[in-house]
């Protein structure tokens, strides 16, 4: 009897942490294309502040 008989204490120590980032802590911004949230990306880490749009398609169709 050495488990702490917490399920969310026992599923977290499942869930690998492979991506190092936990999902409730990714940052988040509105896309002002098509108005939908969209989080932060892998691809984006080093360029998150100058992220605008969720998607390539949706940066080409807000620009001109
Ligand atoms: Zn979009």
């Amino acid at each position: 009897m050495s488990e702490p008989g917490n399920p969310k204490a026992q599923m977290h120590r499942l869930l690998p942490a492979m991506h190092g980032v936990k999902k409730q802590h990714l940052p988040t911004k509105i896309c002002p294309a098509c108005q939908r949230p969209f989080a932060w990306r892998k691809k984006w880490e080093r360029d998150w502040e100058n992220v605008k749009f969720c998607s390539e398609r949706c940066k080409r169709s807000a620009k001109p």
